[in-house]
């Protein structure tokens, strides 16, 4: 049996770990937190207990399939429950549009909210959507692109979908209204993009969403997570926690174990689920061979404030998943991507899971998160100054907006700031979703699923291919099977 460590215990390390056991391999999973799960695991304050991130599940096949390839009913493990809408967008001029989760309906609500030539507009964009979700995530999100040359078989079909334009771009050539383009273009900000700058490819969410539905898991995404642990021990997958990898040992161009703050593990090969960028430069110690790859022509993606809270109010009109559009958009963003100052006026991201899942109700209260968008840490902005007065601009908005006396109503709070992704999570520039989603960072030009430094070194995560988001990172999995299993031979 060969001896596999996986590095990092986000939801593609999860994958891969159960992949390469399906295959007999001998895994050890080594995760720098007390939990697992990564942007995905759980936080828990004063006896309440948040997911820390991911709370919109896409595509849950991708996760069933890993109790599946073991001959486990993932329904024993966790159990999914439909999210409707899927989310509900509120403008600067206090309207709101409801997005998901029937097709005929949304027609009908742009009809009568907006126009009828955006309600043809949108059934063209999501003809799009589908054409590109085709090629580009059918044909390609489990494809591994080793050299550049792999990626020309499919210019011609990447020309037709124009994805030379961007998301907002595409958004805009079918739609009219300011307040319907923010809310058809928001995607690429759920994985770390810029609608101004994402390339159009990652349109293709859009159909994903409305193929498989949106879904929230009963008790949390914590069950998902906890539902791959069982799976992982049941299958006799080692997990060891709190415990960071430190350097890799090495001998030529193999690596042959890791060196942790508890010793060293001896391996046949390793994958490494952490954030690559940071991964070269703290264990691998080099900067990457591959042009595309080097940290000074990377971009990375935004980070995020996010404000875990509950209240003894319950919010019962709140739905699920809230998005609350700033009067700025794109001024807004060019502040938080390029210019990377301070904002004082988020546009924000509401969860509140009792919407959908009313017996997780913890402490006779309500819980949520609210996530903002915020500058990366190349900024030079001091979190442990600004989190206070931020938190208190975060809680106004929602006080005037959507939860009336939020603050009066507070049974518990705190909130984490870009210092947590880089400290905790061990991101480059406490980066939320690792690189961006820009065309010269796809396919090829994404960080190697497999290393070009050494014959035994694989990578899975958001910053790999096909990319970051749950779904994509589970296919980040699959396509590093596929690289191992042709390196070790195994059919
Ligand atoms: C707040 C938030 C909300 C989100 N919401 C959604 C959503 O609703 N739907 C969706 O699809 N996506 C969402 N995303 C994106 C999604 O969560 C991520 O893309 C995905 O979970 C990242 O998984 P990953 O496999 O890249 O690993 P990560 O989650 O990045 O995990 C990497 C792990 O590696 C560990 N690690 C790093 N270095 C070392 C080391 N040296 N030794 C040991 N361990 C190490 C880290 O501690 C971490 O646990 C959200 C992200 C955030 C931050």
């Amino acid at each position: 049996m060969k001896k596999a460590i996986v590095i990092g215990s986000g939801f593609g390390g999860l994958a891969i770990a159960c992949r390469l056991r399906h295959y007999n391999f001998d895994v050890t999973l080594i995760e720098k937190q007390e939990n697992l799960g990564g942007r995905a695991r759980s936080l828990s304050h004063n006896g309440f207990i948040y997911d820390a991130g991911p709370t919109v599940i896409t595509a849950p096949y991708l996760i069933q399939e890993l109790f599946s390839m073991h001959n486990k009913n993932w329904n024993e493990y966790f159990k999914l429950l439909k999210v409707k809408p899927y989310y509900r967008f509120i403008f600067s001029d206090n309207s709101h549009f409801d997005y998901g989760d029937n097709i005929l309906q949304m027609v009908r609500q742009i009809k009568s909210n907006y126009s009828e030539k955006d309600a043809r507009g949108y059934i063209k964009l999501l003809k799009l959507s589908k054409r590109i979700f085709k090629t580009a995530y059918t044909e390609l999100s489990d494809k591994p692109f080793e050299s550049i040359q792999s990626m020309i078989p499919y210019l011609p079909e990447l020309m037709r979908i124009k994805f030379y334009k961007s998301v907002h771009s595409s958004v805009s050539s079918h739609i009219e209204n300011e307040n319907l383009i923010k809310a058809l273009s928001m995607h690429p900000l759920l994985i770390g993009g810029n609608p101004y700058t994402t390339t159009s490819i990652y349109l293709l969410i859009q159909y994903l969403e409305w193929k498989w539905g949106v879904f929230y898991a009963k008790g949390g995404t914590r069950a998902i997570v906890a539902g791959l642990e069982k799976l992982l021990n049941e299958i006799g997958v080692k997990c060891v926690k709190n415990t960071e990898v430190i350097s890799l040992i090495k001998s030529k161009n193999t690596v042959t174990g890791v060196d942790t703050e508890n010793g060293v593990i001896d391996a046949d090969l390793i994958v490494s689920n952490a954030d690559p960028t940071m991964f070269y430069k703290k264990v691998i110690k080099k900067k990457p061979k591959k042009l595309s790859n080097k940290p000074l022509l990377l971009k990375h993606s935004m980070s995020l404030f996010v404000l875990y809270f509950s209240t003894s109010k319950i919010y019962n009109n709140v739905q699920h998943h809230t998005i609350i559009f700033n009067k700025r958009h794109k001024e807004l963003l060019d502040d938080i991507f390029d210019r990377r100052v301070k904002i004082i006026d988020p546009s924000l991201y509401l969860h509140r899971p009792l919407a959908t899942d009313p017996d997780n109700q913890q402490m006779n209260s309500d819980s949520f998160y609210v996530l903002a968008p915020v500058a990366n840490n190349l900024s030079s902005i001091d979190w442990n100054a600004y989190g206070e007065e931020f938190s208190n601009v975060v809680f106004n908005i929602l006080d005037e907006n959507i939860l009336p006396g939020v603050k009066e109503n507070l049974v518990d709070h705190f909130y984490v700031t870009p210092d947590y992704f880089e400290n905790d999570l061990n991101t480059f520039a406490g980066s939320g979703f690792g690189i961006q989603p820009i065309f010269r960072q796809s396919a090829y030009f994404r960080y190697s699923n497999k290393s070009k430094e050494y014959d035994n070194l694989y990578f899975v995560g958001a910053s790999t291919h096909p990319g970051a988001g749950v779904p994509g990172v589970i296919s980040t999995a699959k396509t590093t099977e596929k690289l191992i299993l042709r390196d070790y031979d195994i059919h």
